[in-house]
């Protein structure tokens, strides 16, 4: 069936180790499932003296983005609880989303089921993240593998913004300093329209700009939210770098100047 091939390897939902079925993250039915898109390596973004004005060229890939991490009785469990309450908080984000870079919304989205989108953002970290998030947080497949729990310890946090996503943003675990605070932070980051969500580990931060959603844990029925976030751009593959396109590009040639003049 299409051309997404099974792999081998541990389900990063139920942990058997199994074939693992091909997810799209975020779901192939919230846009993701004729996706064109170039995966540009991290390194190749670095060697670039400036990725603004002369992006690097990545490969092309096509066929939604999505990663071989769960087995098929997950992925159809997923599929089937959380991802039509996710389609609805998505639809919501598109229809206010605007083609600015910078902007506050304020809006509201009817009838939403916070605790199933929330379960359903944190199945899309454990896609993307190896093996081994699997056993160092069992506490987060457990929360999305029991549609009844709203236990998600205190420790794991999750924001979120609207975003055009310039440059769509998978980053797996890392430890980043802060741009702002420089305070190091261990997180996770997505990126795709019309949303952006960060997973922050131990961290007591909050994150300037982004909405803090992890109490949607608490809330299992259907409500209206009303929601005032931030619209950012995401034209750099760094976690929780925000800049627009002048900000980025007033760093570039200051850094370029900086260079010219300690050669000279
Ligand atoms: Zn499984």
């Amino acid at each position: 069936m299409g051309r997404h091939k099974m792999k081998s390897g541990i389900c990063r939902l139920c942990g058997m180790k199994t074939m693992l079925s091909f997810e799209h993250v975020p779901p192939k039915t919230t846009f993701n499932s004729s996706t064109k898109y170039s995966s540009v390596a991290f390194e190749d973004f670095i060697k670039v003296e400036n990725p603004i004005a002369d992006p690097p060229k990545g490969k092309i890939k096509q066929g939604g983005i999505g990663y071989n991490s769960f087995c098929e009785r997950c992925n159809n469990f997923l599929g089937a609880e959380y991802v039509p309450a996710y389609k609805k908080w998505v639809i919501g984000g598109f229809e206010i989303l605007l083609d600015k870079e910078y902007h506050l919304h304020y809006y509201t989205i009817k009838q939403v089921e916070p605790l199933k989108i929330l379960k359903q953002i944190i199945s899309m970290f454990l896609a993307i993240n190896d093996e081994w998030y699997l056993d160092a947080y069992s506490e987060l497949s457990t929360f999305v593998s029991d549609k009844e729990s709203k236990i998600l310890p205190d420790k794991f946090k999750v924001f979120s913004y609207l975003t055009r996503a310039e440059e769509i943003r998978y980053m797996h675990h890392v430890v980043k300093g802060n741009f702002k605070t420089g305070i190091p932070i261990n997180c996770s980051e997505i990126a795709y329209p019309p949303y952006g969500y960060v997973l922050t580990i131990d961290s007591e931060q909050e994150i300037d700009k982004l909405n803090n959603i992890t109490s949607f844990k608490n809330f299992d029925k259907p409500m209206d939210l009303n929601f005032k976030m931030f619209q950012l751009s995401t034209y750099m593959p760094f976690p929780l770098d925000y800049r627009t396109k002048s900000e980025i590009e007033i760093g570039i040639e200051s850094n370029i100047k900086f260079r010219n003049k300690t050669s000279s």
